[in-house]
């Protein structure tokens, strides 16, 4: 059996994995809140957590291995985002315009985290659809004296429940200092927490028995959690701003409810650009969809996600996509065509080491290089790379320089020769100011298939569909 060592928040240490039961080994991972397009950052957990789930399944069968995430369709910003909608006159009540919003970005999210080469969860359950499940679990804390109602909502009272702040290591007394908690008249005390609280007439809602409402965020995972995967379970992740509170909440509703809830918590840490933190005000914001429209082949965005380990901070650049892009199309010269073989021991040890895919990184690209064509192919199936699911970009285009002459093409070295006289011949006639007749070649290439393009050091000559080697030959 694969020995899979994990970092877990909760004890602050790699320890041994050891499902409850290697028949039904169960993870749940906190999923996307649906108002907008995910951002590069919301990429991060679904890309490394699909990996994990890939290894699980390879450790222990892809039919004993149970992954679920959720979508929170249920929110104060989905809410604001149909209200904005509504008040630049979109048609419909607010709550459709709320369920419309949901409906759409749960789509978006789905088509883009596929685009990114993840799995589907087995279970991607949505809010809504569990709300008498949340519904009971809030009367079992009422009634074990853990929550309590006020003024139509309900709260957590936290002071009850004595191992408060164990995972994020805080105590609450340090969390009420530093954290922003909100007080409110209300509250017994300003940390406790939302269950349940009211809805105006317009925004969705459901009636309880402490009048209409909606649940809060955090009841939502642990009632889906319980719903799906039962009172204990082996694995629960998200990104690490979720720790605090998100996390910390879950487990004293769920305790509290007398349920083990997950063994061992894994948190990815934050994606950068270019170095700094990604904001809108930076505008250094973007999301998956804007790459993927950008050009940037989904596979590229996994390579990079994967070159840096999940708890290190990574920094998203224009290089590494450049460097990423380089070693997929090299690599997936070399594993055109060949059988999965089995996974390379030293692939499978890298990602059973609190999944180390730098280091598989490092490992394909030994394979690449003594030629290993079914082990590399295999290694990157474990990862979710050079497979079928992201084959759809261009990645058979190489790109070959002769210092001067830059060819980006199909790699045959006869066209290559053709592009680089041409190229070359370009480049002659417009040192030698010769506009005209450089501009007359540059139009006959590209009828011929060929785009001449000056990048100020080199030209740079792509090879189109219409590239057609007899019309090249006669312009040299
Ligand atoms: P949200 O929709 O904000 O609840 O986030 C969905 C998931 O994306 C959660 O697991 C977050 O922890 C994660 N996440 C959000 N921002 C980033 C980021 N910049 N880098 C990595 N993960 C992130
Ligand atoms: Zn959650």
């Amino acid at each position: 059996m694969t020995e899979i060592t994990l970092y877990n928040t909760a004890t602050r240490r790699k320890e041994l994995f050891e499902p409850l039961d290697p028949t039904n080994v169960r993870m749940y991972v906190c999923g996307p809140t649906v108002y907008d397009r995910a951002h590069l950052g919301n990429a991060r957990p679904a890309v490394v957590f699909d990996v994990l789930y890939r290894h699980l399944r390879h450790a222990y069968g892809a039919d004993h291995v149970k992954y679920v995430r959720n979508i929170t369709d249920i929110d104060d910003k989905i809410n604001a985002t149909a209200l904005a909608r509504k008040n630049a006159g979109a048609e419909g009540t607010l709550e459709e315009l709320v369920h419309e919003r949901s409906d759409q970005t749960m789509a978006w999210y789905l088509e883009d985290m596929a685009a990114l080469g993840n799995l589907m969860p087995d279970h991607s359950p949505r809010a809504t659809q569990y709300i008498d499940e949340m519904k009971a679990m809030i009367e079992g804390l009422i009634a074990r004296d853990h929550a309590y109602e006020a003024e139509g909502h309900v709260l957590f009272r936290v002071r009850s429940y004595a191992d408060y702040g164990k995972l994020s290591g805080r105590s609450v007394d340090d969390m009420i200092a530093g954290a922003r908690v909100e007080v409110a008249p209300y509250k017994e005390d300003p940390m406790d927490f939302v269950l349940w609280k009211p809805s105006t007439d317009d925004l969705p809602g459901w009636d309880s028995p402490w009048g209409r409402g909606r649940p809060g965020w955090h009841i939502e995972c642990s009632a889906m959690a319980y719903e799906l995967l039962g009172s204990s379970f082996d694995i629960h992740a998200g990104g690490n701003d979720l720790t605090f509170p998100h996390h910390e909440n879950e487990i004293a509703q769920s305790r509290c409810m007398g349920h083990d809830f997950a063994r061992v918590w894994l948190h990815n840490e934050m994606l950068q650009v270019e170095g700094k933190k990604m904001s809108k005000s930076l505008g250094n914001f973007f999301t998956v969809r804007d790459l993927l429209d950008q050009g940037v082949p989904g596979e590229v965005i996994r390579f990079v996600m994967l070159s840096t380990h999940y708890r290190k901070p990574m920094d998203w650049t224009k290089g590494k996509a450049r460097e990423a892009e380089a070693t997929l199309r090299k690599w997936r010269a070399i594993a055109e065509g060949a059988d999965d073989g089995r996974v390379p021991k030293a692939v499978v040890d890298a990602v059973s080491e609190d999944l180390n895919t730098p280091q598989v990184l490092t490992e394909m690209r030994r394979l690449a290089k003594v030629g290993d064509r079914s082990g590399l192919k295999a290694a990157g199936s474990l990862l979710g790379l050079l497979g079928d699911a992201l084959s759809d970009w261009d990645w058979r285009r190489v790109m070959t320089s002769d210092g001067v002459v830059q060819f980006i093409g199909d790699g045959d070295e006869r066209h290559g020769a053709l592009a680089r006289d041409v190229g070359s011949k370009w480049m002659r006639l417009r040192i030698e100011k010769n506009y005209p007749e450089a501009d007359n070649l540059k139009a006959a290439a590209e009828a011929a298939g060929l785009l001449l393009r000056d990048m100020k050091t080199v030209v740079q000559a792509e090879m189109t569909s219409a590239f057609n080697p007899a019309k090249l030959e006669a312009l040299k």
